[in-house]
């Protein structure tokens, strides 16, 4: 079966073709970075014009990369919710079309279920059940995975999410927008012991995670070393270094406790954050520690993309599920609602 993906849910226009014999055939993904850097963030109604502009030319590309044309797709996915409404609407509304015009099944995806499963694009996939760990702008998040669409939450957090942390922080010293790759690309030269960060939340029991606070530790520390109200660069790295390396603990220390608590020792990282190398490597050490493994998608596929929303909805379409011809966006989505796949049919 071969299927189009296209993830619309924020700032990437993502769009992909995946054969569920072939695996990944073709995939693009167009960023909108330099539509919202001015504003600092991003301008939801820009958003949804830019992917407008992008969709249609990029499905073309993927498509003549691919040496295939419209007439040999067999479904289509699109990303369904959770993210920006009018975002979103402009995937719905171009899948689902598509999909009518061409008379095949479409699927409304779960982007965090497109993130879930994004590791099963490599050639070492890992096998059910799983811990993930999904780290994002939006959501950080530990999950017991059993199955496709059985997930049981285990933690997450209470506040800010890992990567819209990183951003916030990164803004705070004055880093160009978007902040965390930036930030993780400092940290890199900086001293991590020069600032004791806190580590939020693993003194008590739990898998719930609190970022907010190292935002406030953030700030403080820029004050202290400031002067005349400006950083030098190896503060920046210092700052950068010791805040990573806080998040990074922090999400060690739960992901170990998580595999522990249910005797599950095969971790997935997924999400913005997942592409973070330090984040990668101290999870390596931390499953191996317990004879365990870690599985992460490439960097690229860590962050929005349209070959996760293709790679999910081709499971789904496999199983018999489809949408029906109602244009519809979910912004507000929890993945507990998912349901599980009906293997039957696949
Ligand atoms: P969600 O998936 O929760 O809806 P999103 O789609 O905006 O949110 P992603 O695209 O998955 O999030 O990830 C983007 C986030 O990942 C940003 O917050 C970005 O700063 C962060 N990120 C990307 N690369 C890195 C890195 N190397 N180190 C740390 N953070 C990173
Ligand atoms: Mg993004
Ligand atoms: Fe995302």
């Amino acid at each position: 079966m071969r299927v189009l993906g296209l993830e619309t849910s924020c700032d990437e226009t993502g769009i992909a073709l995946y054969d569920s014999e072939l695996g990944l055939l073709s995939h693009r993904i167009y960023t909108q970075i330099a539509v919202h850097a001015e504003y600092g963030g991003v301008v939801p109604e820009l958003a949804s014009r830019d992917h407008v502009r992008k969709a249609m030319p990029l499905i073309r590309e993927v498509m003549a990369e691919a040496g295939l044309t419209l007439a040999d797709l067999d479904g289509v996915a699109f990303t369904r919710g959770p993210g920006l409404v009018g975002a979103l609407l402009v995937g719905a509304c171009l899948g689902r079309s598509l999909a009518w015009a061409l008379g095949i099944p479409a699927v409304g995806v779960h982007h965090m279920e497109g993130h879930l499963l994004a590791p099963m694009l490599e050639e070492n996939a890992p096998e059910f059940p799983f811990i993930a760990l999904l780290v994002s702008g939006g959501h950080t998040q530990l999950v017991q995975v059993e199955g496709i669409g059985q997930y049981t939450l285990l933690g997450e957090s209470l506040d800010d999410a890992a990567g819209e942390a990183f951003d916030k922080a990164a803004k705070m010293m004055g880093l160009p927008y978007p902040g965390g790759p930036e930030l993780s690309r400092l940290a890199d030269s900086g001293n991590a012991k020069r600032f004791r960060f806190p580590r939020p939340m693993t003194d008590r029991p739990g898998l719930d995670f609190s970022f907010s606070g190292l935002k406030t530790f953030t700030r403080t520390t820029i004050l202290d070393c400031a002067e005349d109200g400006v950083l030098c660069d190896t503060d920046k790295a210092d700052i950068s270094a010791g805040f990573q390396d806080a998040v990074v603990e922090t999400l060690a220390i739960k992901c170990r406790r998580a595999m522990k608590q249910t005797g599950i020792y095969r971790l997935i990282i997924a999400g913005g954050v997942g592409a973070n190398r330090s984040l990668r490597a101290r999870l390596q050490e931390t499953a191996a520690e317990l004879g365990g493994e870690v599985y992460y998608p490439r960097p690229e596929l860590c962050t929005d993309n349209g070959a996760m929303i293709a790679y999910a909805g081709t499971q789904r379409l496999l199983a018999g599920e489809c949408s029906d011809l109602a244009v519809t966006a979910v912004p507000r989505w929890p993945m507990t609602e998912l349901k599980p796949l009906d293997t039957k049919h696949g």
